[in-house]
């Protein structure tokens, strides 16, 4: 048996990207959160600021089993690596797991911290553009070097020592 919904939101972009190996799709609670509120992802967080101008959103259409959302899942997309699903969850892509993996933590870690920042009720800090965008070509610049690949292998290393079987 086969997730059909979760066969059609990967297996389009897997289709139509093919710079992109690896896709993960979450429904964490942050998540979800930040995907339904009406600014999406706000640039508050170091977190965040990676995604700045680098995240498409996706309005949401029901449980994915329409095979014509497919064509709206890529062009939401766009050139980008991350996408929010709105009312839904997230979504991260890589070139490589590691790089898949890097871009969801991310992605999760901004969703609590905004979460967070909001409950505490608190005017929210904004940074300015000029610093938002350097933040987000920096970013760019760890993916460029490979840096995602060391939090990938330090993952490897915890998993391994704790539930060792996951690779049987
Ligand atoms: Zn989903």
């Amino acid at each position: 048996s086969v997730n059909r919904a979760g066969f059609n939101i990967h297996s389009a972009i897997h289709a139509a990207r093919h710079d992109i190996s690896c896709i993960v799709h979450t429904h964490t609670s942050a998540g979800i959160a930040v995907s339904a509120q009406e600014d999406g992802l706000l640039p508050i967080s170091q977190h965040a600021l990676k995604f700045y101008r680098r995240l498409g959103y996706h309005d949401y259409e029901g449980i994915a089993l329409n095979p014509d959302e497919r064509q709206r899942l890529v062009r939401d997309l766009g050139p980008h690596m991350v996408m929010i699903l709105r009312n839904h969850g997230l979504l991260a892509t890589g070139r490589s797991i590691a790089e898949a993996f890097n871009q969801i933590y991310f992605l999760e870690r901004a969703c609590q911290a905004q979460v967070q920042a909001q409950a505490g009720g608190a005017t929210l800090r904004f940074p300015s553009e000029a610093v938002c965008e350097l933040t987000a070509q920096q970013s760019d610049d760890e993916i460029e070097h490979n840096l995602h690949q060391l939090a990938w292998s330090s993952v490897l290393r915890l998993i391994s020592k704790d539930e060792g079987d996951y690779q049987s």
